[in-house]
């Protein structure tokens, strides 16, 4: 087997017998990096020299007995996490080469419990896409078909983790970002609660959407990852001070007598045949591993993505004010004057997607808007998260498909905006409600217009701060799936 196969539960325990260094791991992922690249281009930033320092660390602490979970693990972060000491960029060319003079909490967390960086993942400019084509630094192509997208916005993240470029990532997730791109990669992504953790030294796009989690091969290294990067955290006011359960501990409870709720909305037209099968069938492996199956019903789901446009165009339009040539990046003076130095500088720094958003949120805020769009977007967000909240007083989660079809092909949607942000249409509402999600390989799509063979994956939507049920629940359909091992032949 090759190391790059392995995963952390495996890795952590290779290490610890001593038949590993993390040297050894380091070196075999740069290289399959290096050799799968050209092909991906899931990187942005690849940081050989600090990976092996710290990877050098690693081994160095381990021998003299000071090991923490992550010691010498290998992972690579999305770019839209600031780095100490390596560019970020979040894809767009406005950043230039930004260096941040700090790491954020959750990178602070993995470094100080051992983690090695590979380097920095390419992504949708601002985390603004489904499908990954809207980066400065070009698109990133799906690892079971490079003629498709991997979804985004964290496609880099769930592109590498499934090319065993990396043993694990982070992304984020404000509408889908980590659950739809795991569900085209064939990998487990997890959207924590909102609150769960930090997003201090994340590039904000929607404020009150953000949430910071984990990308990997299988739900035991999610729960290893999220208790990694889980917890209160002074410096962001919006995370929440409740304790992190030790979701490991939890894990292998199985699903007996746990109900689990289809809501009648999300079963439509409009979602691909294979789709609708692969997630039948996960259905039928719960039933037969004890768990009760209950119809449920979220009667606000049709404005979820009105709703979820309103309030995340409205929020980027005031996040990236900031951008302005004067503090951050690049700059563009052509010397004639201040107001046409920022407009200069954000016309070139900004891709059309980006600008399309602001454009579209500063409108939505405009003074004799704000309350037809904003104000009502803001109402019934509330009204979608009551949906959900009166959901879980029947069930202990909610199961949906993550996306109406498998990956599509590069430039299918490019053109039009709106099929692209329906991409979004089954995970926007958790974000809008706050509660956690994930999701989980279910299946291979047969033979489509794509030419088959690319991942589907199922959704299992948890109650607020309910992450540890969640996993438990996902790890009991993991161990019957068949998926575990299916990995593309790149
Ligand atoms: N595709 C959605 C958007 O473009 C979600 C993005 C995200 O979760 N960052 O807004």
């Amino acid at each position: 087997m090759d190391l790059t196969d392995l995963t952390i539960h495996a890795m952590q325990q290779q290490l610890a017998d001593g038949r590993l260094t993390s040297v050894d791991l380091t070196k075999a992922f740069l290289a399959r990096i290096h050799a799968t690249d050209d092909q991906l281009n899931a990187f942005i930033t690849v940081c050989d020299e600090e990976a092996l320092v710290a990877a050098r660390q690693a081994d160095e602490q381990r021998a003299t007995g000071n090991v923490q979970p992550l010691t010498g693990i290998p992972v690579a972060l999305k770019d839209i996490f600031v780095t100490r000491g390596v560019r970020t960029t979040c894809a767009s060319k406005i950043l230039g080469d930004f260096m941040s003079p700090y790491d954020g909490t959750a990178v602070r967390k993995l470094k100080e419990q051992g983690a090695v960086i590979l380097g920095k993942l390419n992504m949708d400019e601002f985390a603004m896409g489904s499908s990954n084509e809207n980066s400065a630094f070009g698109p990133v192509r799906n690892p079971w078909n490079t003629g498709c997208v991997p979804g985004g916005s964290s496609g880099g993240s769930a592109a590498s983790v499934a090319a065993r470029q990396t043993a694990a990532s982070l992304g984020t997730d404000t509408g889908g970002s980590i659950r739809q791109p795991a569900s085209h990669c064939g990998v487990v992504g997890l959207k924590p609660t909102y609150g769960r953790v930090s997003r201090y030294g994340v590039i904000a796009y929607a404020s009150s959407l953000d949430q910071v989690g984990p990308l990997t091969r299988d739900v035991r290294d999610c729960a290893i990852l999220l208790g990694a990067i889980a917890g209160y955290d002074p410096a962001d006011s919006t995370s929440v001070d409740t304790p992190v359960p030790d979701y490991l501990a939890t894990l292998e409870g199985g699903v007996a007598g746990k109900k689990i709720g289809l809501p009648k909305e999300y079963f439509i037209d409009g979602v691909d045949a294979d789709v609708k099968r692969a997630v039948q069938a996960v259905v039928e492996k719960y039933r037969e591993l004890g768990a009760e199956i209950v119809e449920v019903s979220l009667p606000h789901t049709r404005y979820a993505v009105a709703c979820y446009y309103l309030v995340a165009t409205a929020e980027a339009s005031s996040n990236l004010a900031r951008y302005d040539g004067v503090r951050y990046g690049q700059r563009v003076d052509k010397g004639q004057g201040l107001i046409d130095m920022y407009s200069q500088t954000r016309a070139a720094g900004f891709g059309p997607e980006v600008k399309r958003r602001i454009m579209l949120g500063t409108y939505a805020l405009s003074s004799g808007y704000y309350d037809a769009y904003y104000l009502k977007a803001q109402k019934v967000r509330a009204l979608i998260r009551q949906d959900f909240l009166d959901a879980f007083e029947q069930v202990d989660c909610i199961l949906t498909p993550v996306a109406p079809s498998a990956a599509f092909g590069l430039g299918d949607k490019t053109s039009d905006p709106l099929q692209m942000y329906l991409s979004d249409i089954f995970t926007l509402s958790a974000n809008l409600a706050g509660i956690c999600g994930l999701s989980l390989p279910c299946g291979l799509s047969g033979q489509g217009e794509a030419g088959g063979g690319l991942p589907i994956g199922v959704q299992l939507l948890g109650k607020p701060f309910g992450e540890a049920e969640l996993l438990q629940i996902a790890y009991a359909y993991e161990q019957v799936s068949g998926w575990q091992g299916k990995t593309p032949k790149l």
